[in-house]
């Protein structure tokens, strides 16, 4: 009886920091963990410290709305997010955790003529690499989520979406854990509260960092530090074309629940679903101006309202019940800088924007495989921090803004 009611632990609590890892991960969040994991997961490569300036999942894997998807408009950034679904359609079993993935389909509504044109060719991109993606009409939709307001009644009728039926959300703070309980297992050390504050290197190379808890000397820094990317970088000397703002979001009081579909009309710069609590989730675009301050604004509540009333006037008498801020690390690309810089041993995972959670697995399991084996995996070449160099640029920004 006693057992029933003792308190496990998901992992070791921290200890003392050791002198020396092989690999140093700075960051705490989805890819830091992610990355961990698959360290030791699929290259046995144990000495790895994971150092968190706050608690494990403080950052945006905590804050993020957990829209899963692949529909993406490139087709490196497509192929890259579908073998991201695809691990995290195994990674519940792979943890042996309750993620809570619901694979409940994702809607992105066209408004205009010019937006179904753009999701033809999203869908054809999409199809050519086995993703399931299609655009459909508005009988269809209706099908999907009877109580969207499909008249002519909002300012922006709905002519039609483009439909990713293995898109959907997950529990994010399961994910967070289920990644720490893993790389613990597999003997990673945790240190939270543990600030990186320098990089220190010789000849080109990374020799160790410096904390808030003293030195630590290792081979391999990788920085998963995301809204951080540009201060974290910075301390090696490595500059990132990244700009840094917040996104907001907001959930209201638990409703019945009647929406079990993601949508989200990029024209009018909002999304919507619905919780397993039954609250609505709702969010928006990044604000545009570049900030670290965590505090939320009034005109984002405001706009997102209006914009949702559009969609569901039925929620008119739905009341919010808490919003929050989380910082987004903003590519001149919308697509992610990843893998090796000009430091040897010293690699990146940064330029997540509003759409990073998703590609948790991808990237633990390719930054691992680089950390391991020296050599960058195929599947990220494309988005290496080189390209703003040889004008090789991945454009997302059809596919990447509002639509996370
Ligand atoms: C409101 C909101 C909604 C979003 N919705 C979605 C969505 O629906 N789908 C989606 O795919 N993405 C979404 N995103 C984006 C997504 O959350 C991020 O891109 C992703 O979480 C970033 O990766 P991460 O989890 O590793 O980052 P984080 O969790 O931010 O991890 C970075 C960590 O680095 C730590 N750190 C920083 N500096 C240091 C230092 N010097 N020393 C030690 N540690 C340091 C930070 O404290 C932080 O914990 C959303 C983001 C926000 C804010």
């Amino acid at each position: 009886m006693r057992d029933l009611f003792r308190v496990r632990r998901m992992w070791r609590p921290p200890g003392e920091l050791k002198r020396r890892y092989d690999v140093v991960i700075v960051g705490g969040g989805s890819h830091g963990l992610a990355t961990a994991y698959y360290l030791v997961r699929n290259h046995g490569v144990k000495s790895v410290a994971v150092l968190e300036q706050s608690y494990i999942g403080s950052g945006a894997a905590g804050r993020n709305t957990t829209i899963i998807r692949s529909n993406y408009r490139t087709p490196e950034g497509a192929a890259f997010y579908q073998r991201s679904v695809e691990l995290y359609e195994g990674l519940g079993a792979d943890l042996d955790f309750n993620l809570l993935f619901s694979q409940q389909g994702h809607l992105t509504l066209a408004h205009s003529e010019r937006a179904l044109v753009t999701m033809t060719e999203r869908a054809e991109v999409n199809q050519l690499l086995g993703i399931d993606s299609r655009l459909i009409g508005n009988a269809e939709i209706s099908k999907l989520c009877p109580e969207l307001d499909l008249s002519d009644r909002p300012t922006w009728p709905v002519l039609g979406a483009l439909y990713h039926p293995p898109g959907g959300i997950i529990r994010h703070d399961a994910v967070v854990w289920g990644l720490a309980r893993g790389a613990d297992r597999g003997g990673v050390e945790i240190h939270p509260y543990t600030k990186v504050t320098g990089i220190d290197q010789h000849a080109g190379r990374v020799t160790g960092v410096r904390t808030t808890r003293g030195d630590i000397e290792c081979d391999t820094v990788v920085s998963a530090t995301a809204g951080w990317s540009t201060l974290v970088c910075d301390l090696a000397g490595v500059r990132l074309p990244i700009t840094t703002h917040i996104l907001q979001a907001c959930v209201t009081e638990p409703v019945k629940p009647f929406l079990d579909v993601v949508i989200v009309s990029s024209q009018m710069h909002v999304y919507i679903s619905q919780t397993d609590r039954g609250e609505f989730l709702i969010g928006a675009e990044i604000e545009p101006y570049t900030t670290y301050r965590g505090t939320g604004t009034f005109p984002f509540l405001e706009a997102s309202a209006a914009h949702v009333l559009e969609l569901f006037p039925q929620l008119e008498r739905a009341r919010v019940l808490r919003s929050w801020t989380g910082l987004c690390d903003l590519s001149p690309d919308y697509s992610p800088i990843l893998g090796k810089t000009g430091v040897e041993g010293f690699h990146v995972s940064a330029g997540w924007g509003t759409y990073g959670f998703k590609a948790a697995p991808v990237v633990g399991e390719t930054m691992a495989q680089l950390v391991a084996t020296g050599r960058t995996p195929d599947l990220i070449a494309p988005f290496e921090l080189e390209r703003f160099h040889t004008d090789t640029l991945v454009s997302e920004l059809a596919a990447a803004a509002v639509s996370h």
